[in-house]
């Protein structure tokens, strides 16, 4: 499942760096339109801003040119001007009339008459007469001059610019001659009207202000850097050039909004570093917590050890067979001893921190290259790498039982606690961890079942008793389902008088090739295989339709501490009493001490609930185990039985006697009595009686036999009887 939500953390790890990849390449990509956009904006505009310029100044170039030419005309297509060139007269006509003018004239300062043969009649510059030839306009003056006679009257005249040693001048010429063409006259023979403006600072500055053209500047050359308009000459070469600079309004918008641009775009990478740095620091958390999680789904929360999962997979990379080089891997299951009591009896506090004790002292106990992990409650597993058949010495199960030997100190308590090994090898790592799970666990088992702290190695042969045991176990079940468990009855002997007052019933397994199994054997199959609630019933419905029979006897039947943990076990007792019609103060029913440890509460509850309806409750095999005299008090039994080890310990051992002795005295001062079992010879039936047991039972007396050899004897000893009853 961890795996999942690895690959789903793994999945929005891609989804973050993704979703931020898209959003800076967005937004890069958007900036880089807009940044395109912006130059594409501020250079039209530059563009559109110069092309006007230049059309503005070619117009006022155009337009300087026209208003020469139309001044041309007026002078020169002219009847009056055609006559008096003509006449004898005629300079002093055109001093009058054009050269004195030419002082203070707006539309020209220079003017100059000449004949047919191109010489000058009058050559005037600023009202007064030039000194110099007008050569000084080059040969481009006679062409000027013969265009003049050669153009029509329709057309244009010819103005053009021209340098002279003043400066640029800007130069047309026109023939004198009648306003209305008179075709007999030849064009040759006219005498040619000539004006001439200088382009005077004046003059720029006022094309420069009418036509809005700041910084407008008469250039021989065109400047770099300034665009420029070329002042054509005469024969069509460029004479001056008109330049000024690109007012290049977008580049002007543009550095306006420039330190607001820059200031978005510091913002826009900030952003977008932001974003790379949240993405980042989300990538980095969900690793984070990838690998927390990884973490948590690997480990134990309470020890920090590895938990099944965390062994799993450790298991999978030490095993790998390149890896061990040679070597093998082995697998031990540790279970604690009697950690369920230490729960019960402490509570789960006290146990989990003993859990942790334990923990501790596996983890220093734990040999290089080894690994320890918690499987859940008490169990541990831990596992190590060694040479090939070198066994570690001591071995590592010694030590750990060493270790956890000693007592542990929680919460000012003194705990003892031990443990249970189940070890299997993997030798070159050839078994597979499911099998050698099954090894450990067979062989933690067989541990468990021979005792505290015993490790216990796995061997094959296991394999065919579990196989057997198998068998067992079902051919049980079916026994069962056919209720097929008899039961014997073993009689109690009233210590004064000799006298059966009871019986005590065991159950028997007659199995169909004729053997006979005890309980101590298919008890603990069927505690295991969970059919002891209906074995326990099956032998106590049997017992008390066979106990009906002897009306004056007592019947004690044993119950197994797994049915006690039963919540209806009161209920199903009650019924078979009510069903056999017996009366129940006759019952008394046979707990041993293990459930009053692994089970106080509900041992209780269950032990009220049968005393409630009349049932005596029995401590029995007491002196085997742990029960102490108060827990006799505590549970309010009303008997109790010594066990067999007690009594037969009597002949080998003085003291034996003594302490029989002090535990049947401390029952009795509790007003409980006392049952001696396993009486055998007429030694012990006199100390156990000596000793206060107010009932007796052992071969001694008789061996556990059928009810009708009860019936028998029974009847032997009563006067009437009813001996119709059997046990099967
Ligand atoms: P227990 O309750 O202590 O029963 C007495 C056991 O001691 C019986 O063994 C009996 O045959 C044996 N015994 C009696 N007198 C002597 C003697 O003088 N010498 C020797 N050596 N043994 C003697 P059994 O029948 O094999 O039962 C063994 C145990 O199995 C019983 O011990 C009891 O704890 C359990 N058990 C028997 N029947 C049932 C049952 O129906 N349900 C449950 N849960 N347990 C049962
Ligand atoms: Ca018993
Ligand atoms: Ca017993």
């Amino acid at each position: 499942m961890h795996r999942n939500t690895l690959s789903e953390s793994r999945q929005t790890q891609l989804l973050v760096l993704l979703v931020a990849a898209v959003f800076i390449l967005v937004a890069a990509a958007l900036a880089g339109l807009i940044a395109g956009s912006i130059a594409t904006l501020t250079t039209t505009a530059d563009d559109i801003d110069d092309q006007r310029a230049l059309q503005a100044t070619s117009g006022a170039v155009q337009a300087l040119r026209k208003q020469m030419a139309a001044t041309l005309r007026d002078n020169a297509y002219w009847d009056d001007a055609y006559a008096e060139v003509n006449a004898d007269t005629r300079a002093d006509w055109i001093i009058e009339n054009w050269a004195s003018t030419s002082a203070d004239y707006p539309l020209y300062d220079t003017v100059i008459v000449v004949d047919s043969e191109n010489l000058p009649v009058v050559a005037y510059r600023k009202g007064v007469p030039m000194g110099v030839m007008p050569g000084e306009f080059t040969d481009d003056f006679q062409t000027l001059l013969d265009a003049a006679r050669r153009v029509r009257m329709s057309d244009e005249v010819p103005v053009h610019f021209a340098r002279s040693s003043a400066g640029t001048e800007l130069i047309g010429a026109a023939a004198i001659q009648p306003f209305e063409r008179d075709e007999s006259l030849v064009t040759g023979d006219f005498y040619v009207l000539v004006f001439a403006k200088l382009i005077t600072p004046a003059v720029v500055a006022e094309v420069s202000n009418s036509f809005a053209i700041a910084d407008l500047r008469l250039e021989l050359k065109p400047a770099a850097g300034r665009l420029a308009v070329a002042l054509k000459g005469v024969s069509s070469d460029d004479v001056g050039y008109f330049t000024w600079p690109s007012m290049a309004p977008g580049s002007k918008s543009y550095e306006k909004v420039d330190g607001d641009l820059r200031t978005a775009g510091a913002i826009l990478v900030l952003f977008l570093c932001s974003i790379g740095f949240a993405g980042g620091i989300t990538i980095r958390n969900l690793r984070k917590s990838e690998l927390a999680s990884r973490r948590r789904a690997l480990h134990d929360p309470l020890t920090g050890l590895l938990n099944r999962a965390g062994l799993l997979e450790n298991f999978a990379v030490v095993s790998d067979p390149l890896r061990l080089n040679g070597k093998q891997v082995k697998l031990h299951f540790i279970d604690l001893d009697g950690f369920k009591a230490v729960n019960d009896v402490w509570g789960h506090a006290v146990g989990d921190a003993l859990i942790v004790a334990v923990a501790h002292r596996l983890r220093d106990t734990l040999p290089k290259d080894a690994f320890a992990a918690r499987l859940g409650g008490d169990e541990f597993a831990v596992v190590t790498i060694n040479e090939l058949g070198a066994e570690l010495a001591p071995s590592f199960g010694r030590r750990l039982q060493e270790a956890l030997a000693s007592v542990f100190e929680i919460d000012g308590r003194s705990i003892e606690i031990g443990c249970s090994i189940g070890v299997a090898v993997s030798a070159l790592g050839s078994v597979q961890i499911a099998e050698l799970m099954r090894r450990a666990d067979i062989a933690l088992y067989r541990a468990k079942d021979l005792g505290r702290g015993m490790t216990i190695d796995f061997d094959t042969s296991f394999d065919d008793d579990a196989l057997q045991q198998a068998e067992l176990e079902s051919q049980l079940r079916t026994t069962l389902l056919k209720g097929g468990i008899s039961v014997l009855f073993q009689p109690l002997i009233d210590a004064l008088s000799g006298a059966v007052t009871g019986v005590e019933a065991l159950a028997r397994w007659h199995r169909e090739d004729g053997t006979v199994i005890g309980p101590n054997v298919f008890i603990q199959i069927a505690e295991r295989a969970g059919m002891i609630d209906l074995l326990g019933m099956q032998v106590l419905t049997r017992s008390l339709n066979a106990a009906a029979a002897w009306p004056a006897l007592n019947l004690g039947v044993n119950i197994s501490p797994l049915q006690l943990k039963n919540p209806r076990f009161v209920e199903q007792v009650t019924a078979a009493i009510r069903d056999a019609g017996f009366d129940p103060h006759r019952l008394t029913i046979e707990v041993t001490e293990s459930v009053l440890i692994s089970n106080p509460e509900q041992a209780r509850r269950a032990i009220d609930g049968l005393k409630k309806i009349g049932v005596k409750v029995a401590l029995d095999d007491f002196g085997a185990g742990y029960a102490s005299i108060g827990s006799l008090r505590r549970f309010g039994f009303d008997r109790m039985k010594v066990d067999r080890s007690l009594v037969a310990a009597l002949k080998v051992d003085q003291n034996a006697g003594a302490v029989l002795q002090a535990t049947v005295a401390l029952a009795n001062a509790l007003q409980i009595p006392v049952t001696a079992e396993g009486i055998e010879t007429e030694q012990q039936a006199t100390a156990v009686r000596l000793s206060g047991c107010d009932q007796l039972q052992g071969y001694l007396f008789s061996r556990p036999v059928s009810a009708d050899e009860v019936t028998a004897i029974y009847c032997a000893a009563a006067a009437s009887c009813s001996a119709s009853h059997s046990s099967r």
